[in-house]
C-alpha cells in the first residue's frame, strides 16, 4: 500500500508556532512570560540532558525556564520540600520532575505533592482522575502530542478501532482514555496479553508503546492501518539494519558510521507497506513530547490569568 508520514517534527513546530504567538500576545498586553520549573535530582548524564533540552526548547517560545538542581544523595523529605518551594512559587506555572528519582526517593510521594494547577506532566492522580473521567485538566505529553497529530492530520477516531500495546501511567494508559474520549473503541494490550497479532490485526489505529526493537510484524498489521510507534529502540548491527529497514541505505549507513540507528516497536518495512499512515522514527512521536510540555505550560499559564491568546 505505502503508508503517508505522520510528520511529527512538522506537528512539533505547527504548535510551537502556534505557542510563540500567544506568548507575545500576553506580553504585549504586559504580563509577565509563562514559566516551567524543572526539578532534577542527582547527576544522571541522560537526565541532564533530557532537562537541558527541554529548558533550550522553552527558551525558544519566550517560556521563562528555572531548573531546581538538587544533589544526588538528596532524601524524600528534601525533594519534598523543594516541590512545596515550586508550588509556592507565582512566576512558575508548570514543574516538571526529571524521573527517574534516585533510589531512596519515594516517587509516588513526590509526583502527589505536585500543585495539580502546575503539573504540565499530568502525573498527579488528581489529573489522571480527570482524563478518566473525561474532564479538562493536563494529559500526559507523550499521549497528548499524539492525539495533536492524529488530529491535525484528521485521522477519523470516532467509531475506529484502537488498539494501544502498552499500559504504563506515562503511555498505554492515558493514551487509551484519551482516544476513548473521542469516541474510538479501545482495546489494551499488555504482556500477558494472549494472541496479541490478532488483537492487532483488528487496529484501525494501532499505537505501540512496549520498548521492544521491531516486535510487531507484519502479520500484526491490517492492510491500510494507521500506526503509531511510540518505542524508542537502537539496533547497532549492519546485518539486522538491512533486514530491518530494507533497502534503505541511508539507516544502514548509520549504523556503520555512528554504531546505531533508533528504531520503534514495529518492524518498518512492514509499517511502510501495510499501513495507510504511520509516524517514522525517529521524526514522528518524539518531537512531540517536548511541545506538548510547553503548550501545557501556556496552558496553565493562561489559566491562572484567566486569559486565552
Ligand atoms: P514501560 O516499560 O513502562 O511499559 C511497557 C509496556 O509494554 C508495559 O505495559 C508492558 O506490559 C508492555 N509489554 C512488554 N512486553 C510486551 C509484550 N511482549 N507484549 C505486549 N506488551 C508488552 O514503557 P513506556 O510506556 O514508558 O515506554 C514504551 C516505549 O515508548 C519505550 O520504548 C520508550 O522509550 C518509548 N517512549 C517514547 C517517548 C517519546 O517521546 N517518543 C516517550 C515515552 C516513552 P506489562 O504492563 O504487562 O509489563
Amino acid at each position: 500500500m505505502g503508508g503517508r508520514i505522520l510528520d511529527g517534527k512538522k506537528v512539533a513546530e505547527e504548535i510551537r508556532g502556534d505557542l510563540r504567538r500567544r506568548v507575545l500576545f500576553h506580553r504585549d498586553r504586559g504580563l509577565r512570560p509563562p514559566g516551567l520549573a524543572a526539578l532534577l535530582v542527582g547527576d544522571d548524564p541522560a537526565s541532564r540532558l533530557y532537562v537541558s533540552s527541554k529548558v533550550k526548547a522553552c527558551a525558544e517560545v519566550g517560556i521563562h525556564s528555572d531548573e531546581a538542581l538538587l544533589p544526588a544523595g538528596s532524601g524524600t523529605l528534601e525533594v519534598l520540600a523543594a516541590v512545596r518551594d515550586l508550588n509556592a512559587r507565582r512566576e512558575i506555572d508548570g514543574i516538571l520532575v526529571q524521573l527517574p528519582l534516585p533510589g531512596g526517593v519515594e516517587e509516588d510521594a513526590v509526583l502527589e505533592a505536585v500543585d495539580p494547577a502546575k503539573d504540565v506532566d499530568g502525573f498527579h492522580p488528581v489529573n489522571v482522575g480527570r482524563l478518566a473521567l473525561g474532564r479538562p485538566g493536563f494529559a500526559p505529553c507523550t499521549p497528548a502530542g499524539i492525539m495533536e497529530l492524529l488530529n491535525r492530520y484528521g485521522i477519523p477516531l470516532t467509531g475506529s478501532r484502537a488498539v494501544v500495546v502498552g499500559r504504563s501511567r506515562i503511555v498505554g494508559k492515558p493514551m487509551a482514555m484519551l482516544l476513548l474520549r473521542q469516541h474510538a473503541t479501545v482495546t489494551i494490550c499488555h504482556s500477558r496479553t494472549r494472541d496479541l497479532p490478532a488483537l492487532c490485526r483488528e487496529a484501525d489505529i494501532l499505537v505501540a508503546a512496549v520498548g521492544r526493537k521491531a516486535m510487531i510484524t507484519g502479520d500484526y498489521l491490517k492492510e491500510g492501518v494507521v500506526v503509531v510507534d511510540v518505542g524508542m529502540n537502537r539496533v547497532t548491527e549492519e546485518e539486522e539494519a538491512r533486514l530491518l529497514f530494507g533497502g534503505d541505505e541511508k539507516r544502514i549507513r548509520t549504523v556503520r558510521e555512528k554504531g546505531s540507528t533508533l528504531i520503534g516497536d514495529v518492524v518498518p518495512t512492514a509499517m511502510w507497506e501495510r499501513s495507510s499512515f504511520y509516524t517514522p522514527v525517529p521524526g514522528g512521536v518524539g518531537p512531540l513530547t517536548i511541545a506538548m510540555l510547553l503548550s501545557n505550560t501556556v496552558a496553565s499559564f493562561e489559566a491562572r490569568h484567566g486569559t486565552a491568546g
